[in-house]
């Protein structure tokens, strides 16, 4: 899961919506990974082996994995992050877990190019000094220089280009929440204005934000909510010039996803259940998203020993958290005919959050079907959108119809989700979120479980509707 600043509610489903929810984010560290000895597939837990198994089971059996990839950051230096030991040592885990199960695997891996490392600076050039701490440069930022007045929006959320009505030739301040970073670029870019500066959410610290691929956008960077408060004191108490100079630096990688299919599905139409299988470098990733890729493999595996798995592609993906690349190269190397026959996009990212939700997101045939299994098994949810922060966002571009579970990450449980799902309101879904207490234990409680256990059963139920539509 990518930090986008716009995850939220997307329309009422059984009760009041959600508070605009605000990522929490922390910075990640790389430590020089350990090669360590292989980690073997779970080996298959108690149960009829093509009869239903209860949620219970399939809890059980995520529960395996997740151990398993928790054994493996263990033994690769606590990170199973891209380009690492850990990162390889997922890969054979899942490929020797999908084989066994049945299906053809493959790797396939491609050259990308990933933004790293950009920086940028602000300070006052005119008017009352202001300390800015720490500037982060929004990922896809545009570069560039631009020296202005500081202006404010109207309302400080700037989600509407009637906010900017000062901003033309300036450089923009608006705080984080309501809409995505990308529309606040947009509309100051609209509005003629030179550069933008978010600030966290109140209590949230520095800001390290995400935008998405698109040429119009101004220079955008992130500081904390006391800096905010300070320059908006400071342009309220007679105005301040400042300049922004943001570098950006790209670089080309190498990514490697994991595919599998069922074998002999020939030239018919496919499913893609699909999770990313890297962590971020500061710890071992178990919620985000060892818990999507296990589940993932536990529902292939429960499809393939019931004979139900005709149409089912498996997809683990690489570098997610280096901005979806894996998915987005996979997604640019389809032909027109392989586009066509993928019949839905079902993305897990985030399913094991400890003081969480259940949240569907998604639209079309595969949404349909996961949204019916979860009132059919009398499972509350929450309806989400989760923009860009995750891999369904290539295909949503191409047209596909996507479902996707997600539990939460660093943004606060809203009150009344605190009353339906049980849990702390005002407190991070994930309190771990992108950290190195992302672990095993940290997701070993009974709300967690039963969550998993009431997502593993729609999930499963959804996936049968999804394959047998697609088998006609
Ligand atoms: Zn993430």
């Amino acid at each position: 899961m990518r930090p986008t600043g716009g995850i939220g509610p997307e329309r009422m489903r059984r009760l009041l919506p959600a508070a605009l929810a605000a990522v929490a984010l922390v910075a990640c560290t790389s430590e020089a990974p350990t090669p360590n000895e292989p980690v073997s597939p779970a080996p298959a837990s108690q149960g009829p082996s093509d009869g239903p198994w209860t949620g219970e089971q399939l809890t059980d059996r995520v529960f395996a994995h997740l151990e398993a990839f928790q054994r493996i950051a263990d033994g690769n230096a606590g990170t199973r992050a891209h380009d690492t030991s850990g990162y390889d040592a997922s890969l054979d885990y899942a490929e020797q877990s999908l084989a066994r199960a049945g299906f053809t695997t493959s790797r396939h891996t491609s050259e990308a190019v990933v933004e790293e490392n950009s920086t940028a600076a602000v300070r006052v050039v005119q008017g009352q000094q202001v300390d800015l701490g720490t500037v982060e440069p929004m990922t896809r930022t545009p570069g560039g220089e631009a020296t202005a007045p500081l202006a404010l929006t109207t309302d400080p959320l700037g989600c509407t280009l009637d906010d900017y009505a000062a901003a033309r030739g300036a450089i923009v301040l608006v705080e984080r929440g309501r809409c995505p970073f990308t529309d606040k670029s947009a509309l100051a870019h609209e509005a003629g204005a030179l550069a933008l500066i978010v600030y966290n959410s109140p209590g949230q610290g520095d800001l390290r934000g995400e935008l998405a691929d698109r040429d119009d956008l101004v220079p955008s960077v992130g500081v904390s909510d006391a800096v905010g408060e300070s320059l908006a004191a400071a342009v309220a108490g007679g105005g301040i010039v400042v300049q922004v100079t943001v570098e950006e630096s790209r670089e080309t990688i190498q990514v490697t996803n994991l595919i599998a299919d069922w074998p002999g599905e020939g030239d018919g139409d496919v499913v893609l259940l699909g999770a990313h299988l890297d962590s971020v470098p500061a710890g071992p990733g178990i919620n985000d998203n060892a818990s999507g890729v296990s589940l993932a493999l536990t529902l292939a595996e429960r499809l393939a020993a019931r004979g139900e798995a005709d149409g089912l592609r498996v997809a683990f993906w690489g570098a997610e958290e280096l901005g979806l690349v894996g998915s987005g190269a996979y997604v640019k190397s389809l032909s027109q005919e392989e586009v066509a026959r993928i019949a839905g996009y079902v993305n897990l990212d985030m399913v094991a959050s400890t003081n969480g939700l259940i949240g569907l997101y998604g639209a079309g045939a595969p949404f349909e079907a996961f949204s019916a299994e979860l009132e059919h098994h009398d499972i509350d949810y929450q309806v989400l959108s989760i923009t860009g922060a995750s891999d369904h966002a290539w295909f949503e571009s191409l047209d596909i119809g996507v479902a996707g579970f997600y539990t939460g990450a660093g943004e606060p449980l809203a009150a009344d989700e605190a009353q339906r799902f049980g849990g702390t309101s005002d407190a991070p879904r994930d309190r771990c979120y992108h950290q190195a207490c992302d672990t095993v234990d940290e997701v070993s409680t009974a709300q967690v479980r039963d969550r998993l256990s009431d997502i593993a059963t729609a999930s499963l139920d959804g996936m049968r509707v999804l394959l047998g539509e697609t088998r006609g």
